[in-house]
């Protein structure tokens, strides 16, 4: 069997009990070499077949995952965060399709709600924004225009950004135009639950300046909106006069 599994974002315990439970049975482990931290590599049997991606185009990983399923063994794909999110498993999964081999997908902590843990905040605040943009700016990879950045600012809404730090310019510039102020509070997680883990802190009007100050140009989620520094409604689920399917309200 093939798994896609997703390794969370650094933190080697923020994988699930699923996907520690695979890795421990695997033959073959091929592992996001940049990303994905080494040390689950470390609940690997001794005779498992380990392989960084890094070098490797999308054919040569695909050849070493099929060899190994091809022997009935079993087959991991370990990616960083949760592999539904840039994880480019899109494009294995179209090929074993074509192939006509089964795989499983298990799931895992997405760098944005790890870096959003880190900053002790809740992206979803009654009043305040009831969604969460997950987005990126265009680097190799183009993003549609009706996804530009600033269009995507203009709900005012929370917002995660992956894959962007480098160009903190260009990002300011969009989220300024969109939010329409300068004043937004925005943070950036530079590698979320791992031992050097850093959070920058400021406004749309300072941050390019504070993430140079750091050099920090890759390996971060940008995360911007209100919900970073606000004063906001309590939810009404907790409320005491709330009445709902496992609880009566007062009122
Ligand atoms: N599937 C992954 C994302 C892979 S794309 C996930 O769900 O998190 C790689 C990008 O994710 C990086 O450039 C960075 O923007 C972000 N990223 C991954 N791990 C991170 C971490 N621990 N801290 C901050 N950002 C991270």
């Amino acid at each position: 069997m093939i798994y896609f599994i997703g390794a969370g974002p650094g933190d080697e315990d923020l994988i699930t009990v699923k996907g520690r439970r695979i890795i421990e049975a695997a033959d073959l482990v091929v592992f996001t070499g940049s990303l994905v931290s080494k040390t689950h590599l470390k609940y690997c049997k001794p005779d498992c077949v380990k392989i960084s991606s890094a070098p490797l185009t999308l054919e040569e990983v695909m050849d070493k995952l099929i060899e190994f399923h091809d022997q009935n063994l079993t087959v991991v794909r370990l990616h960083t965060g949760d592999p539904s999110i840039y994880g480019a498993i899109g494009e294995q999964i179209k090929i074993l399709d074509e192939r006509k081999i089964d795989f499983e997908v298990v799931p895992g902590v997405s760098s944005f709600t790890a870096a959003c843990s880190s900053l002790k905040k809740e992206f979803t605040l009654p009043g305040i924004s009831q969604t969460v943009i997950v987005t990126r700016l265009a680097g190799r990879t183009p993003v549609p225009e009706k996804e530009d950045l600033e269009l995507l600012a203009r709900h005012q809404c929370s917002m995660a950004i992956f894959l962007s730090v480098k160009d903190m310019k260009t990002v300011v510039k969009k989220l300024t135009a969109g939010y329409g102020s300068d004043q937004i509070p925005i943070a950036v997680v530079y590698k979320a639950t791992w031992p050097d883990e850093k959070i920058i802190k400021g406004t749309l009007a300072d941050i390019a300046e504070k993430v140079a100050a750091h050099k920090i140009e890759k390996f971060a989620q940008i995360l911007v909106g209100e919900f970073i520094d606000t004063d906001f409604d309590r939810s009404l689920l907790y409320h005491p006069e709330f009445t709902h399917d496992f609880r009566k309200g007062n009122q």
